[in-house]
Formats: structure tokens, sequence, C-alpha cells
């Protein structure tokens, strides 16, 4: 390819104070480089772009082709975010995590709706509080971090690739905007709505929080009269989506890695992650030893993926194992799975009364359900909510569904594994003493894995050695510590008396099953007696 020498065209005009707007078009393959009165006031840089600037100079820089240009840093142009943009209308937020977050007038659009402001009332790790007191952080503070990560990520490959790989300032405000309104589809509880509680109302229902946050972006475009254009729009839904079932990529044919930095869907490692694991891991006063910096600042682009620093790979495998462990630990924690099912059987118990669930259907119904339902039904005196009621107030005195035991699915089970039902555990009961119902028993099964199954996510991890090389490779299981797991998923079974009374008859039956599965009993210790004769 022939690469143009670089020439230069300057002109140089004073503008009327009153010119707002000035359109600029050049044919492909060529960049413009607008300069505007002195460094601090630039305002873009790009192509054929329209440029709003009430006063200062125009310069304008044609330099041949794209490739043969120099980079915007050699021009002496900065192109820090932070810079180009307007600070007075920027406003700023004070986080815990990551400091001052400054918010940007778009986003504020957004974020001063009701629609939005209910994410104050999602509690980001749903129960988790009744175990971990304070982990009461919401989805609110969870929304602005990843908005401003989202940012800052783009930022640093912008900052480092800019040129080379095309990116415009409306990129980066569009990524954001996908980073702030990722989770605004959410259900109450965290994930116990669409995992535990839905899918018992409607056989089989495919309901995600994803698809829901973006019927929820355009419920609040067209409820607020937000002013974006229809292909923004399409392309901050796409970048939510873009980890889940329903996220496509065959309608993203260019920078494609702008899909990848909030929900990762090719390898699992985006900001909405690094946000949630340093927040949760904060909230519930557990040390982490993951730092996201490390990966944020390495990051490069090769061939439209982000990928990372071959001796970064220990820094990726701490983020998929603190993930896993929060999830051991909190997230799916005995006793707040107990809590959990509780709530999913008061939920079930309102739902008709209430119509929680059908407010899937509907942005503007859906908005109104948060974490508050539970005082809703707390406080109600209707006859039809007492059953749901009488739950509620068994969480509030401690008389919880008694954890009885677990034990995990031993990994020559794993491939074939069939979710355990309460039919399982009575069917495996023997006769004399109490007989067991269906209804006294509630069986959990638990998946944590490493985000791929049971394959190791660092193989879908494209890694380069250096700067400046352009190989790009995967590293293979034998190549890395031995000290690090060779398996990756565990599948938890977790058995529940919803009665004190019936904990030993539903131990020792849950030891029968174990013994007619596995022909030996998988727990890891038996129920203790002081449990098994608590009674009410
Ligand atoms: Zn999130």
């Amino acid at each position: 390819m022939t690469l143009f020498k670089p020439t230069f065209l300057h002109v140089w005009m004073t503008l009327s104070l009153q010119t707002d707007k000035i359109n600029i078009s050049v044919s492909d393959g060529f960049l413009v480089l607008i300069w505007i009165g002195h460094r601090r006031s630039v305002t873009d840089v790009g192509m054929g772009q329209v440029v709003q600037r009430r006063h200062g100079f125009l310069v304008l820089i044609w330099i041949g082709d794209r490739r043969s240009s120099c980079t915007e840093r050699t021009m002496g142009l900065s192109t820090n975010f932070e810079d180009l943009t307007d600070r007075r209308l920027l406003k700023q937020v004070h986080d815990n995590v990551h400091g001052n977050i400054y918010l940007e007038p778009i986003s504020l659009k957004f974020i001063d709706t009701e629609e939005f402001q209910r994410l104050r009332e999602l509690k980001q790790l749903g129960l988790s509080n009744m175990v971990y007191p304070g982990a009461v952080h919401s989805r609110f503070e969870h929304s602005l971090g990843v908005y401003w990560l989202a940012g800052k990520a783009v930022d640093t490959i912008k900052t480092c690739q800019g040129l080379e790989l095309g990116i415009e300032r409306s990129d980066i405000k569009l990524v954001k905007l996908a980073g702030l309104l990722h989770d605004v589809g959410h259900g109450p509880f965290s994930h116990m709505f669409e995992k535990e509680f839905l899918p018992r109302v409607f056989n089989g229902l495919t309901w995600s929080h994803e698809d829901m946050s973006v019927k929820m972006v355009d419920h609040i475009v067209d409820e607020h009269n937000i002013d974006i254009d229809p292909d923004s729009l399409t392309k901050v839904k796409q970048m939510i989506i873009a980890s889940s079932e329903h996220g496509s990529t065959e309608n993203m044919k260019e920078k494609k890695f702008l899909y990848d930095i909030v929900a990762n869907g090719r390898n699992g490692i985006d900001v909405d992650k690094f946000d949630y694991i340093v927040r949760d891991s904060r909230a519930c006063g557990l040390g982490c030893n993951f730092h996201f910096e490390r990966l944020m600042e390495s990051m490069q682009v090769m061939g439209d993926e982000i990928c990372y620093r071959a001796k970064d790979y220990l820094t990726i495998h701490k983020l998929f194992a603190t993930r896993a462990d929060l999830h051991r630990t909190v997230y799916t924690h005995a006793k707040v799975k107990a809590i959990e099912l509780m709530v999913v059987d008061a939920l079930l118990k309102a739902n008709d009364s209430l119509d929680i669930a059908t407010s899937i259907h509907q942005p503007a119904e859906f908005w109104k359900l948060d974490d508050t339902i539970l005082k809703i039904i707390e406080i109600s005196n209707t006859q039809e909510l007492k059953e749901a009621r009488d739950i509620i107030q068994r969480i509030r005195r401690r008389e919880l569904y008694q954890f009885c035991n677990e034990f995990s699915v031993p990994k020559d089970k794993m491939e074939h594994f069939k979710t355990i039902t309460p039919q399982d555990i009575i069917c495996s009961q023997k006769t004399g003493g109490v007989t067991l119902e269906e209804e006294d028993i509630v069986v959990s099964n638990v998946k944590i894995d490493l985000t791929r199954g049971r394959n190791n996510p660092l193989q879908s991890i494209k890694f380069f050695k250096d700067y400046g090389s352009d190989e790009v490779f995967s590293i293979q299981d034998d190549r890395i510590s031995h000290l690090l797991p060779a398996f990756y998923q565990d599948m938890i079974v977790r058995v529940y008396s919803k009665k004190p009374e019936l904990v030993e008859a539903v131990s020792e039956a849950f030891e029968n099953f174990q013994l007619k599965t596995f022909g030996k009993k998988a727990q890891v210790h038996s129920t203790p007696d002081s449990k098994k004769q608590r009674r009410r």
C-alpha cells in the first residue's frame, strides 16, 4: 500500500462568536484533526464530524490517509477524554470504591429517572446481608462504577490505539452508557428472582435481566424523551446483551472489541466483574487480592479482540477464582440460600394478589418492583397475603428453614448429573418413624464455576507476549502452574427441612439417598445431633 507523506494544509480563520456549528465532510480514508482555540478547548478530533464551538480559532490539519498520519500525541493534542469534555457540564459523585466519578449530561438524563433510581432499592447481593450485614450496597452504585470503569477501559485503549482502531468519542459515550444501564432491568433479590422464582411461576420461561434491561432502556428513552439517535441506542443495547444467550455478534461488523467491555461473551473478562468483585468483597469485609487496574492498564486490541499480556495470566486467574470464592462463601452461603428459599415461597404465595411475576412483561409495571416488596407483604393486613406474611415473619424472627446437610457431586458423576428434587429424598426414606411430605423438604442444587462450565477460562483468553509483537495465543493447561485447579466446576446439593422437628428424618433420608446413588456418603460430615434434636 502506498503511504502518503503527511501534507499539512493550515487554514486559519476567525469564527464569528455566533457560529456554533461547522459541518466538515471528507472523503473516506482521510483524517481531519480539528483544533479550536487553545489546547484545553479542543472539542473533538475525528473524521467528518459536526463540531460545536462558540469561539476561538479553527485550525484544519489535513493529513494524507489514516495509516500515514502521525499520532494525535505527536501532534501535541491530548486525547484524554476528560480534557475533551467541558467540565462545567459534568456532575461529580464520590464513590467509595473508585473515588471521584464524573457524570456526563447524557448519562444524567438516564440517571435522573424513576426507572434508574429504582436501582437504589435493589441490593446488589440480594439477601446476603442477612448473613453479611455490611452487604447492603445497591445496584445503583454498582451501575455508576461500571459506567466509570467502562469509560476508563475504552479511554485506555484509545490513548494507545485510538487512530489505528478508529475509536471516536461517541464510542466512549456509548460504552459508558451501556455500563450505566446494563442492570437497569434487574429483578429484586439479586439472581433469585430470575433463577428461582420465575421458573416456578412460568414453566420453562426464558427471561433474563439483560433482555429486560434492553426493554427498560427503550422505555426510559420514550418515557423521558431522551434525545439519542436510534443507531447509537441499538449499539448500547447490543453491548448490554453481548454476553447473554440472546446476544448476537452478527450485526457488529466493526469494532467488535467495544462489545466486550461491559459484558464479555467471548472470554468473560469485563468491567462488570471488575466492579462487583471489588465492591462485594469490600462490603462483606472480605479481603480482595484481585487488582483489575493491572489488566485495565495493559489490555491491547489485536484482531478486533481485547488481549492481555501473557505475564498477567495469574491476575486473570485471580479474577475468576475470587469470583468463584464469592459465590461459595457469600452469594450461595447455606444460610443465605435458606432465606432465599423462604422469600421465594413467600413471593409465590403473594403472586396472585400482587401480580408480581406478570410485571416482567411490561417495563412500565416492572420498574415498580424492587426489594421493598417484602415490606409491602409484611405490613399488609389482607387475608390473601396471610401465608406470605407468616413466612416473612419467620425470617424476621430467625425461624429459618433448617439446613440439614450438603454434598459435592463427585467429579465422575458431574457429566450426567440430574437435578435432585424433594421427591428423590422422600423416596429414600426408610419406613418407620415420621412420614415426610414433599412440601417439608427443599433441595437446592448450586453450581459454581469459573464462568466457562467445566473448561478452564484461561483457554478462551487471547494473550500476547509483549507490546510490538503481533503474535496472539492462548495458554494451555499444562503450561500453567500446577498449583492452579485442574477441574473447574463444583456442583453442591443442599437439603433443607422447612420444619425444625423434621431435621433428623430429612437428614437420614438424605444420607440414604447418597448411599443409594453413589454407594457411599458423599457429605463431608454427618448432620450434628444438636441440629437433629432442635425443636420449635
Ligand atoms: Zn452488573
